[in-house]
């Protein structure tokens, strides 16, 4: 089929839930081909999702081998991957016990209902979120969300949320009342912008929630496995969560969500109050298990550090050229270029020049390039950019 007509036929039968830009076909590692047969440096990574990049070998394999073996057999009997992808989830973030899912908002939505079970016998049920946040769009994830533009036409929207400012610990002591049964933040917001917490502010959480008595929970949806080159974005503060999400990067693309519980939440779920046709099969589990593995062989924390702080310091250098660019934020591998302006025509025009990108929260240029990018790839990216900042300025 050519180009034009897959367009034609996703615009007549698909929902226009999405305006996509380019009809991908086939990727490997960092690059990405369209139908004509550009190849593009993928930046954007699935949105944080392919962090060892396009068809990894391992998580190939792995799919390949248990999708010939056993691919679903529903939780009411065992299978040998989802306690062992359990485990090395708990091991590496603080104990506890896992439930596993098949998206972010499923295991925001799996946090909140853990949340309320938790605070049940003790009449607390309001979860605070933070404004500018992003958990999902299912209808509680979405009232989680602090953002009014998710919420726009789907009201009344379900009780039980309270908004505070982010970065603002006062803020979040003033929202908290005696029904209040969880704090839930993301440590660095993606969709908001590339916007890290403060140390201050995540300590000053983990405090304010043993005053108070609170659930402290953490979406690592977007900042998880590896992308901060921490396993967990919330280790970059030194805080112990009570239980957190994960969802996009847990099977490099094979759908995968999870919440993991720390041991002082791990047994609030029993059998009868929380439940998945699709979550944690065998086949879901050996996707993630492969990731995990491949994060540590080929040690890619360590080089989500250093090629996000070369990104960083790199487009500064740009940054500083533009009086229009405010700036460059960055935490690992989530990072973000502030213009004084709408984002959405350098995204543009970089995608012309064949560099996946994307405009968020209105003037905020994000990449999320996967975790195994190289130096040599990183200073691609930015002569792109730097050449595309230098012809939009051109033509201001
Ligand atoms: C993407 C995202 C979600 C929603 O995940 P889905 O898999 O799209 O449901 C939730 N929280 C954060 C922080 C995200 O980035």
């Amino acid at each position: 089929m050519k180009t034009s007509e897959i367009i034609e036929l996703h615009k007549k039968y698909v929902m226009p839930t999405y305006a996509p830009g380019l009809v991908l076909v086939k990727g490997a590692g960092t690059k990405v081909q369209d139908a004509d047969g550009n190849d593009y440096l993928d930046f954007l990574a699935g949105i944080a999702v392919l962090n060892l990049g396009h068809c990894h070998p391992a998580v190939v394999k792995a799919i390949q081998q248990q999708a010939e073996k056993l691919i679903h057999v529903s939780n009411i009997y065992y299978n040998e991957n989802q306690p062992r992808l359990a485990q090395a989830l708990a091991e590496r973030s603080m104990g506890g016990k896992c439930f596993f899912c098949n998206s972010g908002a499923e295991a925001n939505e799996g946090l909140i209902k853990l949340a309320r079970l938790w605070g049940s016998d003790k009449g607390k049920y309001e979860v605070i979120t933070m404004k500018n946040s992003f958990h999902g769009r299912t209808l509680a994830t979405l009232t989680a969300t602090g953002q009014e533009k998710v919420q726009k036409g789907f009201y009344p929207l379900p009780e039980g949320f309270r908004y505070a400012e982010f970065n603002n610990i006062e803020s979040c002591r003033a929202a908290v009342t005696e029904k209040t049964a969880a704090i839930l933040v993301e440590a660095v917001q993606g969709e908001g912008g590339i916007v890290a917490a403060d140390p201050e502010f995540i300590k000053g959480l983990r405090a304010l929630c043993d005053e108070k008595g609170l659930l402290l929970l953490f979406d690592e949806v977007q900042a998880g496995i590896g992308r901060t080159g921490k396993w967990f974005a919330f280790q970059n503060y030194e805080v112990r969560p009570d239980a957190f999400s994960l969802a996009k990067a847990l099977g490099n693309g094979f759908p995968i969500g999870a919440v993991v519980a720390a041991p002082n939440t791990a047994d609030v779920f029993h059998p009868g109050n929380h439940a998945t046709t699709f979550g944690g099969t065998p086949l879901a589990c050996a996707a993630a298990l492969a990731v995990i593995e491949t994060i540590e062989k080929d040690n890619l924390l360590e080089n989500a550090q250093k090629m996000g702080a070369l990104l960083v310091e790199k487009l500064r250098q740009t940054a500083a050229r533009y009086d229009w660019i405010e700036g460059v934020r960055g935490c690992g591998l989530m990072v973000g270029l502030v213009l004084n302006d709408s984002a959405a025509p350098l995204q543009k025009l970089l995608q012309d020049k064949g560099l996946l990108t994307l405009a968020t929260a209105g003037r905020v240029l994000r990449m999320v390039p996967p975790l195994i990018v190289t130096a040599e790839e990183i200073e691609h990216a930015v002569a792109l950019i730097d050449e595309a900042c230098a012809e939009l300025n051109a033509a201001r």
